[in-house]
């Protein structure tokens, strides 16, 4: 017998499927709603329509077949007030558990049976000689299901695991936060979440075992920046104002004033003794490369060495370029680091970049003094740690800069991102047009493809095509290729005289290059893409993007796309082509249709997809929530108020802090 000692082999199986493996867990799994049967009447106050719970003698009950083969179950209930038939549909096993003579508790709705009034398919049990009920009464918990696992069979389970560990619910949780904050203790919350007397006490019991999940995630934070900010940077570097001033005054366009805001807030914390540790968020196409540009700079002008590191080697070929332009003036010597590259090639560098599987191969890190990260997965948490060295008893960490272009709601950050400091670009460059965003049904498609031949031969537009995401993944798959590669020859024959390219995955860098570099120079007027190849590129020229099967992606996806477009001065349109009826999947896509921030965008994808597809961050390697919800800012705000106080006075909270993890139940 496993954990869970009242559970067989196969159920330990499902259960696992939701999470619960051991005997707490049972008491961790909350319910989403309640049953409100707390309406108890006699049977004969009862009206058509009331949902009620009713306390009675069985007096009968019998199976019925239908001509058509329906069963249906039939019997009758004695009060002191009167007499009452009650029914069920197709539960012939019924007859052999419960027997006349019997005290039953039922709830349920009272509503004509033919022209008689009846209790209908109500909830029942039989009433225990404690008289305490668990399936009808008062609240009853509905809770998160899975195959071969009814609320029903959870709920006794529940019950047996409550009555075994109810005396060991321990509450390490300082008393004296509890009131102030207040909370409910450990003990009474997890008996208010299954055992309600009103749905205000359940509300209280989630919300201190949602507490609990958010402070937790907040302590760990705190205490991962302050180690962190024990690390001792590998070099200190000195502020060079007149050199960075003409940089910046040297570059091609005016920077907006969040870039400059955020580059103030980077070159201060890198002019610290201890490492950064930023993370700088941004719209796609709100000018984050030139913000690094300048970080990397800064390096420069102390003469140290910056990595930068990015997800593709072709965006690795595009950060090299626009560096070397921005950079080029100042004789910055840039390197390429690629597969084919060698560490004596390589040579002395000022700025190395490459994907960051092969940074840490071919670059000797000796004299970095700064680290960029570009729209990694999992937010450069790997790649943090792999840049922390140990050297004479010492932690040493170059200065890290984190971008993103996944707009990360505030409440979101301040859970999963606490060990960070954030700097945000907040607005785009100016002289952008909003990019015009259509749903293109099946019908309208040739009509579709015709303006897109129109806008390319009369105005020398150009236009992506992205190909249907078919697996959710960062690595492409031979089907996606092959998909991509289908489109191709389609649209080869569809835009006859048009020249037309294929971007995927599988293609080997000089191949994507050589794409790439065709469609940057305005060569190739189609540019045929798998979805993953697309994150961060950037050609101001492209004005038009087709995204197939648009209804298999979340906003926040869709969005990224879209700013592949919209990057120079020229009108941009995005066109998503959807086959669904589905109203659902359509107004999500209407979303794409009027707004155009990636920031509201996310929030309503919360709203819309819920918490599991949380704007792609699942892709992204974050955690789910599990009791709490990311729309409570409030409980949010309070658990990273709490876990301040908390760690500002450590001594005092010692025992809590080392008795805290996710459950604080102590089983046995
Ligand atoms: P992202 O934030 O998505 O990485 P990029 O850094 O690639 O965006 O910038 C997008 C485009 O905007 C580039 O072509 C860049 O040269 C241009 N750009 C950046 N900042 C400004 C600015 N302040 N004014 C005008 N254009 C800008
Ligand atoms: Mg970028």
């Amino acid at each position: 017998m496993g954990e869970l000692p009242f559970v067989g082999s196969v159920y330990e199986k499902r259960l696992a499927i939701i999470g619960i493996e051991k005997i707490v867990d049972l008491l961790y799994h909350i319910p989403h709603r309640y049953l409100d049967f707390s309406k108890s009447l006699k049977i004969t106050q009862t009206n058509i329509g009331d949902v009620v719970t009713l306390k009675g003698e069985l007096i009968s009950l019998k199976n019925h077949y239908t001509r058509i083969g329906r069963k249906f179950q039939i019997g009758e209930v004695k009060d002191a007030s009167g007499i009452i038939s009650v029914v069920w549909f197709n539960q012939p096993f019924l007859v052999r558990n419960l027997f006349p003579g019997e005290y039953l508790s039922l709830s349920g709705k009272i509503d004509w049976f033919g022209r008689k009034k009846a209790l209908i398919s109500p909830e029942y049990e039989k009433v225990s000689t404690d008289g305490k009920c668990i399936h009808t009464g008062g609240f009853v918990p509905v809770y998160p299901e899975t195959y071969g696992i009814s609320s029903k069979w959870l709920r006794n389970r529940i019950k047996s695991a409550y009555d075994l560990l109810s005396g060991e619910i321990k509450d390490t949780f300082p008393e004296i936060l509890l009131s102030k904050n207040n909370l409910y203790s450990l003990p009474d919350a997890i008996r208010a979440v299954h055992f309600p007397k009103s749905l205000t006490e359940a509300e209280r019991g989630k919300k201190r075992l949602a507490f609990d999940e958010l402070l937790f995630l907040q302590i760990q934070n705190i205490q991962r920046k302050l180690s962190w900010n024990k690390y001792n940077i590998p070099y200190k570097l000195l502020s060079q104002p007149k050199i960075i001033k003409s940089f910046v005054t040297s570059l091609p366009f005016v920077l907006t004033p969040s870039q400059q805001k955020a580059i103030t807030e980077i070159t201060d914390d890198m002019l610290k003794p201890c490492p950064m540790n930023r993370l700088l968020e941004g719209d796609v196409g709100s000018g984050k490369t030139v913000v690094a540009t300048v970080a990397a700079f800064l390096c420069f002008a102390n003469g140290y060495q910056t990595i930068i590191m990015a997800p593709t080697q072709i965006l690795a070929q595009q950060h090299f370029d626009t560096l070397n332009m921005l950079l080029q003036p100042y004789k910055v010597r840039i390197s390429l680091v690629t597969s084919g590259s060698t560490k004596y090639e390589i040579g002395r560098s000022d700025i190395f970049i490459g994907t960051h599987a092969l940074l840490y191969k071919k670059v000797n890190l000796e004299k970095v003094a700064l680290a960029i990260i570009d729209e990694q997965h999992r937010f450069g948490v790997e790649q943090r740690a792999n840049l922390i060295k140990r050297s004479d008893n010492k932690l040493i960490a170059p200065h890290v800069l984190t971008m993103t272009a996944t707009p990360i709601p505030r409440t979101v950050a301040l859970t999963f991102y606490g060990d960070l400091d954030l700097s945000t670009l907040t607005e785009s460059p100016s002289g952008r047009k909003k990019t015009q965003t259509w749903i293109v049904p099946p019908q309208k498609r040739d009509g579709a493809y015709s303006w897109i031949r129109k806008n390319i031969i009369n105005n020398n537009e150009q236009a992506f095509v992205i190909c249907p995401l078919i697996e959710e993944s960062s690595v492409e798959s031979l089907k996606s290729v092959r998909a991509a590669s289908n489109e191709y020859i389609f649209l080869k024959k569809e835009f006859k005289n048009i020249k037309v390219g294929l971007l995927h995955g599988k293609l080997n860098a000089s191949e994507k290059n050589n794409v790439l570099g065709k469609f940057k120079k305005g060569k190739i007027n189609i540019l045929v893409a798998t979805p993953v190849v697309e994150v961060g590129i950037d050609v101001p020229n492209a004005t038009i993007i087709i995204i197939e099967a648009a209804e298999r992606y979340g906003l926040a996806q869709l969005h990224q796309l879209r700013g592949r477009v919209g990057r120079g001065n020229k009108k941009s349109y995005c066109l998503l082509f959807a086959e669904t009826k589905s109203a659902k999947v359509i107004s999500r896509l209407n979303a794409m249709q009027e707004s155009i921030s990636g920031f509201e965008l996310a929030e309503l994808d919360l709203k819309l997809r819920g918490p599991g597809e949380i704007f792609g961050l699942k892709q992204h390697g974050f955690p789910d929530l599990k009791i709490a919800t990311w729309q409570d800012i409030s409980l949010i705000k309070k658990s990273k108020e709490v876990a301040n106080e908390i760690i500002d006075s450590h001594n005092k909270y010692k025992y809590f802090l080392n008795h805290f993890n996710k459950t604080q139940l102590v089983s046995n």
